[in-house]
């Protein structure tokens, strides 16, 4: 079987399924988006190597997706297919009716406090997803033999949890596909939120005539919520601000290191307290490299310690290997944020510039 590793053709079919006709669910995008991240923090030092995607960790980063989205708009919880049903869908917002720890919180703290309800749910996603999308993914015509361009799913449409045992509980991506996923993720990742958002728009006409800012309630960052790790990172790691050391006295705004348009995560490793200029100034950019060194020698134990101390995820591990991969798959060139008013090229990067 073919696989195709360019880029341009790979890129092509990931197009294609996402203009594969009008979609009854959401689930393709949520797996797709779960695939760039993990492809992104997964980038292995061999360019052309098989690498193995945990089939748990693609559930943990699905139902992260939906837990999101679910938050209610205008009090209402958005449809995430036609007919508003589907067991993944009913799976995580049954999660997030039952959970008591999630109203202030988010929902790594259902995963630490609530760990027996969270696994049943989980493994309830894992076989839909097995079972369906994962198996559907690569069908872009009806009928027919497929090229498999991603990965091997033979052996899956199965409910058998033998049968995903006996493979590993995992998926493995073709030579050559996972850093091809991480190159084209800056350009795939806001054209699959596109055709998310159009797609809940259409599934909640109903609901959302008066057009409120559907992109940002999917998948924007939650600024209100961040002000917390901004008052937990001030009290330990004082009132300047983290690029231009400039004191900050009423303006303090939280920056995402790593831009959360690319990589979404909000851990304490990947926050820290900025002015009004440089968090402008920075926007969605890739900062320099020395930045996020900066921001993870902060120290592994102590942002780990804070992060617990507020019941906070700490994500220093998937900073470490979204840095490495988001780096070493830019070409060089690529604009790089120095500081305010300050973009310069990347030059080629140790990828080793992190141990
Ligand atoms: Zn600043």
């Amino acid at each position: 079987m073919p696989h195709p590793t360019d880029p341009l053709a790979l890129g092509q079919q990931l197009v294609a399924i996402i203009e594969g006709g009008r979609r009854t669910a959401t689930y393709k995008l949520a797996v797709l988006m779960a695939l760039l991240d993990l492809a992104v923090e997964s980038v292995p030092d061999n360019p052309d190597a098989a690498v193995d995607v945990d089939l748990d960790d693609l559930t943990s980063r699905v139902i992260e997706l939906y837990w999101r989205q679910m938050r209610p708009l205008d009090g209402h919880l958005l449809r995430q297919s036609a007919d508003g049903r589907g067991v993944i869908f009913d799976a995580v917002s049954d999660l997030r009716a039952k959970a008591t720890t999630h109203r202030t919180q988010g929902l790594d703290l259902v995963v630490a406090h609530e760990s027996e309800r969270y696994r049943a749910t989980h493994a309830v996603v894992k076989r839909t997803l097995v079972r369906y999308p994962l198996k559907l993914l690569q069908n872009l015509t009806s009928g027919g033999e497929q090229d498999r361009f991603l990965y091997d799913d033979s052996w899956m449409g199965t409910d058998s949890q033998g049968r995903v045992a006996d493979h590993g509980n995992k998926l493995t991506l073709f030579p050559g596909v996972c850093v091809t996923l991480a190159r084209l993720a800056p350009l795939l990742k806001p054209a699959f939120q596109l055709a998310w958002v159009d797609d809940v728009r259409r599934m909640n006409k109903n609901l959302l005539d008066e057009g409120p800012d559907l992109a940002h309630h999917l998948f924007g960052a939650d600024r209100v919520s961040l002000q917390r790790a901004g008052d937990a990172l001030t009290d330990r790691f004082g009132r300047a601000c983290f690029y231009c050391d400039t004191m900050l006295y009423r303006q303090r705004h939280v920056d995402h290191v790593l831009p959360w348009s690319r990589v979404g995560i909000d851990g304490l490793a990947n926050l820290v307290v900025s002015c009004q200029g440089c968090n402008s100034s920075k926007s969605d950019r890739l900062p320099a490299p020395a930045h996020v060194k900066r921001a993870l020698n902060r120290g592994r134990d102590t942002l780990d310690g804070l992060a617990a101390e507020i019941n906070w995820p700490s994500q220093y591990d998937r900073v470490l290997a979204a840095g490495h991969g988001l780096y070493s798959t830019q070409p060089a060139g690529t604009p790089i944020w120095q500081g305010r008013n300050h973009i310069t090229s990347l030059g080629r990067v140790d990828i080793n510039w992190f141990g």
